[in-house]
């Protein structure tokens, strides 16, 4: 279980004012090492815009480097715990998109919770921590 003292948030609110006005997205590791991701929503919809309607304003896709690092970290000692990705200007809630991407026919694709950052003109306000209970994503907990 995590706890607020092992959450690296210091980082990843960085991360998410380095990218704003994008969104950026990322995981972190079990032992609290944070895999800063590569937001590609841009560019599937760059290519793409009828499949994929959402910018990087407004959407996030891990690269396929980071899904795959994603993917090995599970068998190895030090998975992936959280799957992070920021909210620009929107604040920090479990988005319904948020929702349909995280799960598959119904169930949780990765064994992760899920945190999301609520940055506003540039800067980080906070971010809300989002575990699913077996019929919904709830809020477990919520940083300042
Ligand atoms: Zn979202």
């Amino acid at each position: 279980m995590t706890t607020k003292r092992s959450l690296p948030l210091d980082t990843v609110y960085r991360h998410a004012e380095r990218l704003y006005p994008e969104e950026c997205c990322g995981f972190i590791h079990a032992d609290g090492h944070v895999h800063q991701g590569v937001n590609i929503q841009g560019q599937l919809h760059q290519r793409e815009p009828e499949l994929y309607s959402r910018t990087a304003e407004n959407g996030y896709t891990l690269s396929i480097a980071d899904t795959v690092a994603l993917n090995k970290s599970f068998a190895s000692p030090n998975p992936a715990h959280i799957i992070y990705h920021s909210h620009p200007d929107v604040g920090a809630y479990f988005s319904r998109e948020d929702k349909h991407r995280a799960l598959y026919m119904g169930e949780p694709i990765y064994p992760v919770q899920h945190l999301v950052i609520d940055v506003r003109s540039g800067r980080a306000q906070g971010a809300k921590l989002f575990a699913w209970d077996g019929h919904d994503f709830i809020c477990l907990d919520e940083f300042a």
